[in-house]
C-alpha cells in the first residue's frame, strides 16, 4: 500500500513514512492509493470474529509489509484493551460507547495504535509529535506516548476556558516526555502553529517533527474499526442501518467511509455538528467556506476548517451528487444539545455527553425521514469530561471514574505561548 499527497499527486510513500512524517513533504494530507475491499465472506461472519482479528483485518493491507504480522497484531493488542458496547436507547436507535479506553474519549484507539506503531519504527533521531488539541486528541495522545522511548509529545491547546477542567488537568499533569503549551486563540490558531512548523525549513532540518492529530494516518485510520464493531452486533437484523457521527474535525466520519469502501454495508452516513457549520453548510451550498471556530459546550467539535474534509472529497472523487447520496449533515445549537440531553435523561435514563447528544439529535433528523433503518449514533467521550454543563442541565451529579478522581490532585503545569514566533523558539532550544 502506498500514500499519496492530497496537494499534489507526485510522492508516494509508504505506511513508515507516512506515519513518521504525519503529513507530507508539500504540506498534503497523505491518503491511500488503491483500497481493497475486504473479502465477503469475513464481513458476513463478523460475528464470528473477535476484535482483534477484526482490527487486524481491516488494517493490514494500510500498513502494508511496513510492520511484520506478528508485531501487528501485537500492536493492535495493546491498542484494544477495552470495551466497545452497543446499546439499545430507543427503538431502532442505539448508542456505541467509544469512551470506555483510558482518558474517556473515543480518540485512546488512534492515539494507542499511532504510539505503538512509532515505538516499533523506534528511529535512533527522536520523534517530535506535536498535536493540536481542542481537548480530548491531547489527553489520548498525551497517555499513548507516556513514557513511550525516543518519543517527546507537545501539546497545544487553546487557553481562556475553551478546554473544560477535566481535559485541562489531563493535559498538564502527565510530565517525562510530554510538554503543554497553552495557546492564546483558539483551537484553530493552535491547528495552525502545527501545519506551520511542518513546512518550517529550520525546524525540520533540527528536528524529526511528527504529528498526532487526525492528518496522521496512524491515528485516523484505526477508527474504522468501530464501525465494523458494531456491525458485528447488527448483523443479525438484517435491516439497513446508518451512524451519526458527532464531527469536529472529521477523522472519525472519514474513517467510517473509509469503512464502506472497505466494503461495510453502510447505508448512509450522518456528520452532526455544533453550530461550527461549514461542513452542514457545503452540503447545502457546494460551497466550502472555513471560518474562524466558535466557542461551544461540545468543544472537541469547535473546528472552522476540518482537516480531514478534503479526504472525503478525494473518497468520493470530488462528485458532490455522490458524496450527497451517501453522506449528510446537520449543525445544531447548545440549546438544542441540552434540551437532547434533559430529554434522554428523562425518558431512558441515560446520560449523554454534549458530543453524543449532538450525535442524537442529527441521527432523529435522518430517521425522521428514514424511518425504516436502524441508526447507530457514536457516544464519543463520558459525560464526566464535560459534567459542569450536563449536571447544570439534569441537576443530578455524575460518578466520578477513579482515574479522574486521582487527577484533581496533581498540580498542572504548561507553557504560554502567544505566537508562532515564540514557539519556534522554545521547540529548538528543546535539547540544547
Ligand atoms: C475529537 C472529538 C470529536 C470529533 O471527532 P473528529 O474526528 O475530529 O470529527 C467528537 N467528540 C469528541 C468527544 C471528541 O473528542
Amino acid at each position: 500500500m502506498k500514500y499519496k499527497s492530497l496537494n499534489s499527486n507526485s510522492e508516494l510513500v509508504d505506511f513508515e513514512t507516512a506515519v513518521k512524517t504525519g503529513l507530507a513533504k508539500d504540506g498534503g494530507l497523505y491518503f491511500p492509493t488503491n483500497v481493497q475491499p475486504i473479502d465477503e465472506s469475513f464481513i458476513k461472519n463478523l460475528d464470528k470474529k473477535t476484535n482483534h482479528e477484526i482490527a487486524y483485518e481491516v488494517i493490514k493491507q494500510f500498513v502494508g509489509l511496513s510492520i511484520n504480522e506478528a508485531d501487528l497484531k501485537k500492536i493492535i493488542k495493546k491498542t484494544l484493551d477495552f470495551e466497545f458496547p452497543l446499546i439499545d436507547l430507543e427503538k431502532n436507535i442505539k448508542v456505541l460507547e467509544l469512551f470506555h479506553g483510558p482518558t474517556l474519549a473515543f480518540k485512546d484507539v488512534g492515539a494507542r495504535f499511532l504510539a505503538n506503531c512509532l515505538s516499533h519504527f523506534n528511529t535512533k533521531k527522536e520523534s517530535v509529535v506535536l498535536v493540536a488539541t481542542s481537548g480530548d486528541t491531547g489527553a489520548a495522545v498525551a497517555n499513548g506516548f507516556l513514557g513511550i522511548k525516543g518519543t517527546k509529545v507537545i501539546i497545544l491547546y487553546p487557553g481562556g476556558g475553551k478546554v473544560s477542567e477535566i481535559q485541562e488537568r489531563q493535559l498538564t499533569t502527565n510530565g517525562e516526555n510530554i510538554i503543554a503549551m497553552k495557546i492564546n486563540g483558539v483551537f484553530d490558531d493552535c491547528q495552525k502553529i502545527v501545519k506551520t512548523a511542518f513546512t518550517d525549513k529550520d525546524l525540520n532540518k533540527k528536528l524529526n517533527l511528527t504529528s498526532a492529530n487526525s492528518i496522521n494516518i496512524a491515528r485516523w485510520l484505526p477508527q474504522s474499526f468501530y464501525y465494523f464493531f458494531a456491525y458485528k452486533e447488527l448483523l443479525k437484523t438484517n435491516k439497513d442501518f446508518v451512524f451519526s457521527v458527532p464531527s469536529g474535525n472529521f477523522g472519525n466520519i472519514c474513517a467510517g467511509l473509509m469503512a464502506l469502501k472497505l466494503g461495510l454495508p453502510i447505508k448512509h452516513l450522518i456528520a452532526s455538528t455544533n453550530i461550527n457549520d461549514t461542513v452542514p453548510v457545503y452540503f447545502k451550498t457546494k460551497k466550502y467556506l472555513p471560518k474562524p471556530s466558535k466557542q461551544t459546550i461540545s468543544n472537541a467539535m469547535d473546528v472552522g476548517n476540518p482537516s480531514n474534509f478534503i479526504r472525503i472529497l478525494e473518497i468520493f472523487d470530488n462528485n458532490y451528487d455522490q458524496l450527497t447520496s451517501k453522506m449528510s449533515s446537520f449543525s445544531f445549537n447548545d440549546k438544542e444539545t441540552l434540551e437532547a440531553i434533559s430529554k434522554v435523561y428523562n425518558d431512558h435514563d441515560y446520560i449523554l455527553d454534549t458530543h453524543g447528544a449532538v450525535g442524537y439529535l442529527g441521527l432523529k433528523k435522518y430517521l425522521k425521514k428514514n424511518s425504516k433503518e436502524i441508526g447507530v449514533f457514536l457516544e464519543t467521550a463520558h459525560p464526566i469530561k464535560f459534567a459542569d454543563h450536563i449536571e447544570k442541565e439534569i441537576g443530578i451529579s455524575i460518578d466520578m471514574p477513579e482515574r479522574i478522581i486521582a487527577l484533581t490532585k496533581k498540580e498542572k503545569k504548561y507553557i504560554d505561548i502567544n505566537n508562532y514566533k515564540e514557539f519556534k523558539k522554545y521547540i529548538l532550544n528543546l535539547n540544547s
